[in-house]
Order: C-alpha cells, then sequence, then structure tokens
C-alpha cells in the first residue's frame, strides 16, 4: 500500500483544517440549546454555505450531487481534519446518519427516489434519520429480534412497530426504516422503507435526555402507527434489508472511526498546549515524565487508529466488502478515541472536566461509540468466528 497522498489531497487538507481553525471552531463557544431544534439547523445552513463557499462541502459524493467526489482513502483524511469539531462535520455535510443514509440511497436507490430523497439531503436542505433498534424484545445488538412489521394491503404497505435511540430524529424530514415483511424467511424477511416525516402514521415520540451536547435532533423514539407507504417507499428490494443493512453499516462505522480520530486529535491539541502552559513543581507538565508518557500513549492509539482506517478505507476503495477490517478498525479505535480523551482530561486537570475545552463532552460522546453500530463485544465475537471459520477451513474466501 502506498501512503502517498495526492497534492490534490493534500491541498485540501489542508484547505479543510483551515476552515475548521478559522470559520468553525470560533461557533463552539455559541453553541445552541441541545433542545433547540431549529437553532441548531440554523447555525447547520450557515456553517454549511460556508463550507461551500470554501470548497470543503460534501467531499463523500460525486459532483452531480455538489460534492467533491472522493474516494474511502479521501474520505479518511478530509472527515478526521472535519471531526476537530461536532460543528465541522455538520458544516461539511458528513456527519452520521445523513452520510450513511447518501451512501446507502446512492447505491440502492430508484432515480425517483435519488431526486426526492438524496438530492435535498445531499444539499443540506434537510436531514434524516436511520430507525433499526427497537426497545425489548426488539432488534437490539441482535437485528433478528425485529419486531416492527409491515403488512401489504394491494399497492400500499403498513408498518406498525416502536423504535428507540433514532439519532437526528426529531427535525428530519424522513427516516429509513428497518421492518419485518416475511416472517418465514428469517433473516431474510426484512426490508427498508423511505417514510416521509410528515406521514400521519409516523411520530417522535421522546426525547430521552441523554450526556450528548451536539447531536441535531437528538436520539429520539419513534412510532409507528398504521404507517401507510406505497411500493415506491421500499428502499431497494424486498426482504433484501439485512442485506442492505451491511452496505450502509459497513462504511459508516468506519467513516464514524474517521470522525471520531479528528476528535481525539482535537484533545491532544488541548491537552499539549496544557502541558507547555502549566508549571507544576518546577517545571512545565510537558517535563514530566508522567505526563509525556500519556501523550505518547495518546499518539499511539491515534496514529494505530489512523492506519487502520486508512487499510479498510483502502480495501473499499478496491471494491472489497472489508467486512473483517471495517470490525476490527471500528472496536479498536472506539476504545482508542476513549482511551485518548481520557488521558487528555487527565493532562487538563480542572479544567479538561470544564466546558470551556471541548474534552468533557469529547468524553461523554465517545463512549457512545463502543455501544452504536455495533458493540465491542459483538463485533468481537464475529471477528472470532470469522478467525475460527478461516482456522478450521470452513470460510468461503474474504
Ligand atoms: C448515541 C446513540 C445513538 C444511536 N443511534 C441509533 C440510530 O440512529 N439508529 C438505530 O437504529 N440505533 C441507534 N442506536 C442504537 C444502537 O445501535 C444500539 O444501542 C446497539 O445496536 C446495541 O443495542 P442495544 O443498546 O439494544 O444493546 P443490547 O442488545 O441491550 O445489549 C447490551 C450489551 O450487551 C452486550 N452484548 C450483547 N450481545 C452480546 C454478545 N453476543 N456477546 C457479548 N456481549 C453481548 C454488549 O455489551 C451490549 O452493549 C444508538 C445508540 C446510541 C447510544
Amino acid at each position: 500500500m502506498d501512503f502517498t497522498l495526492s497534492p490534490e489531497l493534500l491541498a485540501l487538507r489542508e484547505r479543510t483544517r483551515r476552515f475548521i481553525d478559522e470559520m468553525v471552531i470560533p461557533h463552539e463557544r455559541q453553541m445552541p440549546d441541545i433542545e433547540d431544534v431549529a437553532a441548531w439547523d440554523g447555525l447547520r445552513a450557515k456553517l454549511q454555505a460556508a463550507a461551500r463557499e470554501a470548497g470543503v462541502f460534501l467531499p463523500q459524493l460525486g459532483a452531480e450531487w455538489g460534492g467533491l467526489g472522493l474516494n474511502w482513502v479521501g474520505n479518511a483524511v478530509v472527515f478526521e481534519e472535519a471531526g476537530r469539531s461536532a460543528l465541522g462535520i455538520q458544516a461539511l455535510n458528513c456527519a452520521a446518519p445523513d452520510e450513511g443514509n447518501m451512501h446507502l440511497i446512492e447505491k440502492i436507490g430508484t432515480s425517483a427516489q435519488h431526486d426526492q430523497y438524496l438530492r435535498p439531503l445531499a444539499a443540506g436542505a434537510v436531514r434524516s434519520c436511520f430507525a433499526m433498534t427497537e426497545p425489548p424484545p426488539g432488534a437490539g445488538t441482535d437485528p433478528s429480534l425485529l419486531a416492527t412489521s409491515a403488512e401489504r394491503h394491494g399497492k400500499r404497505w403498513v408498518i406498525n412497530g416502536k423504535k428507540h435511540f433514532i439519532s437526528g430524529a426529531s427535525g428530519a424530514a424522513f427516516c429509513i426504516v428497518m421492518a419485518k415483511t416475511d416472517t418465514v424467511r428469517g433473516r431474510h424477511g426484512a426490508t427498508m422503507f423511505l417514510v416521509d416525516a410528515d406521514n400521519p402514521g409516523f411520530r417522535v415520540t421522546r426525547r430521552p435526555q441523554i450526556y450528548d451536547r451536539s447531536f441535531i435532533g437528538g436520539h429520539c423514539e419513534v412510532s409507528f402507527e398504521d404507517c401507510e407507504v406505497g411500493e415506491d417507499a421500499i428502499l431497494g428490494a424486498a426482504n433484501e434489508g439485512f442485506d442492505y443493512a451491511q452496505v450502509r453499516l459497513r462504511p459508516a462505522r468506519l467513516t464514524h472511526c474517521m470522525r471520531w480520530l479528528g476528535a481525539a486529535r482535537r484533545a491532544t491539541e488541548h491537552a499539549m498546549a496544557h502541558a507547555l502552559a502549566r508549571q507544576s513543581f518546577n517545571s512545565r507538565l510537558a517535563d514530566h515524565q508522567g505526563v509525556q508518557w500519556l501523550l505518547a500513549d495518546c499518539e499511539i492509539d491515534m496514529h494505530s487508529s489512523r492506519l487502520l482506517i486508512w487499510h479498510a478505507a483502502w480495501l473499499l476503495d478496491q471494491g472489497a466488502t472489508a467486512s473483517h477490517e471495517t470490525a476490527v478498525a471500528k472496536v479498536a479505535v472506539s476504545e482508542a478515541v476513549n482511551r485518548v480523551a481520557d488521558r487528555c482530561i487527565q493532562v487538563c486537570g480542572a479544567q479538561g472536566m470544564s466546558e470551556d475545552l471541548p474534552l468533557a463532552n469529547l468524553y461523554r460522546e465517545t463512549r457512545a461509540f463502543r455501544i452504536y453500530d455495533g458493540p465491542s463485544e459483538v463485533h468481537r465475537m464475529t471477528i472470532a468466528k470469522r478467525l475460527i471459520r478461516r482456522a478450521d477451513g470452513t470460510e468461503r474466501g474474504h
């Protein structure tokens, strides 16, 4: 693998870094209240206009959607820069869940769905959500427990069920929902539907208080009550929903890693600044070996994360599914960024816990990354099962 980045990508990385430093980070001091969705959407629109002007908007989609058309390695480089601020990924329109939804709709949507859903989403005119997880006894870590159902009534489908922790649901224009459509086919009996938020059968029922402060639209409970949609609401083919979920989740878990790596880098910038400025016991904090080890361990975690991300991204660029490598990266990076956030708070002392620095927020928000898009334990389980199949010769190529 050649690690050389093209001059164009290096220039874009530099442009994105400057944009985040000069145009985005200054807004962090006046972040709206997290419940004020309209104020957040207003700020997002303003930052997106600035990102367009700076030539850094929508790195992940092609020019036909108003994007920069980067491949996965290019995304890895630019998303990391954008991830240095929670507002940065909104400005570039490469935040979850929209970024994963764009990828999915582009890949499996019809041209009518591209026009109706992808075009406004890519333009940043609307937000979206992705609804898979359900309250017990429904789908959680085990998606085969899917309880939300969709029944065919002539040419219409009627969806019923409840979902929870649906990121960005409040204020989203539409939702991609996973529902059971064939109880006999087990893992092959689920379908994805595109449901407009103004459908009378769709409701955001509750927005639970949650630790994070910068996720637009929260992580909500939503319900589908006799929610009627037409055949044209099916995303891809009926009963193929679980396969499509992998089309979305494999790259989506990697793009989470890319963004969180940027956030970890930002944390170390603050830790280094504090270590250089603060005195203790006749020297700078940075001169104490105990602090140096914390900083060095952050660098080791970030560099190894970057290599895992770039390798998996490179495989995706070669057309591989990279199921194994994206899972390995997800576990390693999610755990690494948690360690980095924790160490950086330690280096910054009490200031690290204050809202004056982005570290306490980062500490709260990265914790969830070890749970969503597959908890570490479940990825470890699938990684190990794959290793076992390779060892006993039952794997059919990878
Ligand atoms: C901030 C946040 C945002 C989210 N956004 C979305 C979203 O937009 N859309 C959506 O559909 N979902 C979303 N989720 C839900 C997320 O995908 C689920 O939390 C995740 O799939 C785990 O499901 P669960 O919480 O029901 O865990 P459970 O199924 O209750 O499992 C709990 C724990 O049990 C352990 N465990 C489970 N199975 C095994 C096993 N086989 N071996 C060992 N240990 C195991 C794991 O430690 C796991 O964390 C979000 C969650 C969070 C926290």
